[in-house]
């Protein structure tokens, strides 16, 4: 495994009476592009302004670059944080926005400026102004400017959402280019797991303030792959039938219920395999379940 770069045990913050974040257990490695899930209020923008440091935990703690507690803020300046609004200068140009940043590092370079630029796609915007911008151009722009200082950790919250598909892609190219041509770990929040799914190499899936569910993108595949599913009296007995079909690759997952996940062809074979050994077999089916009816599946109420 890669490196861990940021770590939280327990992390819990409490609004009023209610735990927004209610003691999480995150772990992001080097590189990769995680995705925070979670429907609206399950606490996601609160973890993030918890690691970009915009919001104080009410306990539990937290690793950045293996430094916690006090130490956090030498490592502070390698995060950087697009939450809610990118705060662009709608009078200014993209270059100016960018401009007015690159000020407070002191980074007068105008490559510098033209490059990041291009890294998010607004290579050829030329004179047009900010407020003139399409809401992906916006988002466009808040990353480039998120990225002014060279961070090695990337906070978005939302960035596709109200995006049209066209802006979507851009941003999820964007995205991409960043994380593969600069080497920088992207953190980004979605409640729409099918949109993440195209970008993210790692999940969270987080309800209710709780982290219900961590998980690798091969991980997520194979839980939302294709496979048969047979329900009958005896799954014991019908494993027993799957091995001697020389069938490896199944998994009982309940009292009655086994998911065979090769030979998908051969369905009616196996159902006469098993009734032939004297099985009931009440259902016997190849499903495929998505993405979002696998998040809805463990994030219902
Ligand atoms: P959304 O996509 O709707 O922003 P989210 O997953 O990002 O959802 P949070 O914004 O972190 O969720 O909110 C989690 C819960 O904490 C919500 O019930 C919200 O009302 C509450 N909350 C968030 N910020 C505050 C605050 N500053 N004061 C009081 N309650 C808050």
């Amino acid at each position: 495994m890669s490196e861990i770069i940021l770590r939280t045990k327990g992390l819990k913050k409490v609004y009023g009476k209610q735990a927004a974040v209610n003691g999480i257990d995150l772990k992001v490695e080097r590189g990769t592009i995680y995705g925070l899930i979670g429907k609206n209020g399950a606490g996601k923008t609160t973890t993030l302004k918890m690691i970009g440091g915009l919001a104080a935990p009410t306990s539990g703690a937290m690793e950045i670059f293996g430094k916690s507690g006090a130490a956090l803020g030498s490592v502070r300046n390698r995060v950087s944080c697009l939450i809610e609004d990118p705060g662009l200068y709608g009078n200014m140009t993209a270059a100016q926005n960018m401009y007015a940043k690159c000020l407070a590092f002191g980074i007068k370079d105008k490559k510098y400026v033209d490059d990041l630029l291009r890294l998010v796609g607004l290579g050829d915007v030329g004179k047009k102004k900010a407020k003139q911008f399409s809401l992906g151009m916006r988002q466009r722009l808040g990353i480039a400017l998120a990225l002014v200082g060279e961070p090695d950790i990337l906070v978005l919250d939302e960035p596709i959402n109200g995006l049209d598909p066209e802006g979507i892609v851009e941003i999820r190219d964007t995205l991409t280019s960043i994380a593969r041509d600069k080497g920088i770990t992207i953190i980004i929040s979605s409640h729409i797991l099918e949109e993440l799914s195209k970008v993210a190499t790692h999940y969270g899936i987080m309800h209710k303030g709780v982290l219900v569910e961590q998980m690798t993108a091969e991980e997520l595949q194979e839980r939302c792959s294709m496979r048969i599913e047979i329900v009958t009296d005896h799954p014991d007995k019908a494993s027993t039938v799957l091995d001697e079909m020389g069938i490896t690759k199944y998994k009982v997952v309940d009292k009655e219920t086994i998911q065979v996940t090769e030979r998908l062809e051969d369905v009616a074979y196996i159902n006469r395999e098993l009734n032939k050994a004297g099985l009931l077999v009440s259902k016997i089916a190849v499903n495929n379940e998505s993405l979002e009816s696998y998040f809805l599946g463990i994030t219902a109420d």
